[in-house]
């Protein structure tokens, strides 16, 4: 059985990941990974995307169309159809996940961590402030795959869109915000490599040189895949990849079956 460890950085465009990340580009050319250039639904923004990572859906068929449609998720997520084959979920995440995927509204008191093997995401550490510090979000995630051993975690930094936000995407501040994640993965995974995880790094979306998202330019729209794993032929691949497709192909990895609603896009080897 795969497991799988799914890294979703809130905010990472495309060049940045290419330019910056000079840990995670070197497994590649060390064919140890694959990177794809994904182009994402839209519009592009955080909760509408969030159920196109984690769901396989458009966000006309969620109707999670703006991050102020506050509800839980309709859709089958990745958490429910493996909690629903026996596997273990995780989640180290920003408070939306929580709230699509286990408990609407968040409560910063009881929802900040959360252990039901009866919910969909059943080990979960949720933050609630932009500005929680990538580092401490990385531990949280080891913390729950050491701890709990997850068959799926997902690990979800809010790092690069908060200083997006405040200093733009052409700044030193954003520049050295994805370095620092690149040195994060240097030091973590080897360790997943060496438990033979299969490790899936995307964003949800870009960011344009205001500072916003929203809209429809490539700076918003395009973003990193990388995947390693055995699963997938090493290389620099720049065919758009659709943002749909990721859902599904983590389905595969984990041995789940596909929903009715996910793309048949294929980018397993
Ligand atoms: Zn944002």
């Amino acid at each position: 059985m795969g497991k799988v460890i799914m890294v979703m950085i809130d905010g990472l465009r495309y060049d940045t990941a290419c330019m910056q990340m000079g840990y995670l580009n070197h497994l590649v050319e060390k064919n140890l990974a694959a990177r794809f250039l994904v182009k994402t639904e839209l519009p592009t923004v955080s909760r509408p995307l969030y159920e196109v990572l984690l769901t396989g859906t458009a966000p006309h068929v969620s109707g999670i169309t703006s991050n102020d449609i506050i509800r839980l998720s309709e859709q089958k997520s990745i958490f429910h159809l493996a909690k629903e084959k026996g596997l273990k979920t995780a989640a180290a995440a920003y408070f939306f996940i929580s709230e699509l995927y286990n408990h609407v509204p968040y409560d910063i008191i009881e929802d900040r961590e959360q252990r039901d093997e009866n919910s969909a995401i059943q080990y979960g550490k949720f933050y609630f402030d932009d500005s929680y510090p990538d580092s401490h979000l990385m531990i949280d995630g080891e913390i729950l795959r050491r701890r709990y051993d997850p068959d799926f975690l997902l690990i979800h930094p809010m790092g690069m869109d908060y200083v997006g936000h405040l200093f733009g995407p052409d700044s030193k501040e954003y520049r050295k915000q994805a370095i620092e994640l690149d040195r994060w993965f240097a030091w973590l995974a080897p360790g997943w490599m060496e438990n033979n995880y299969h490790i899936v790094i995307t964003s949800d979306h870009g960011m344009n040189n205001d500072g916003l998202h929203q809209g429809i330019s490539p700076d918003e729209r395009h973003v990193p895949l990388f995947t390693i794993s055995s699963a997938f032929k090493p290389g620099f691949y720049s065919e758009e990849v659709p943002q749909l497709a990721i859902a599904p192909m983590v389905c595969k990895l984990l041995k789940l079956e596909l929903t009715e609603e996910m793309s048949t896009f294929n980018i397993l080897s």
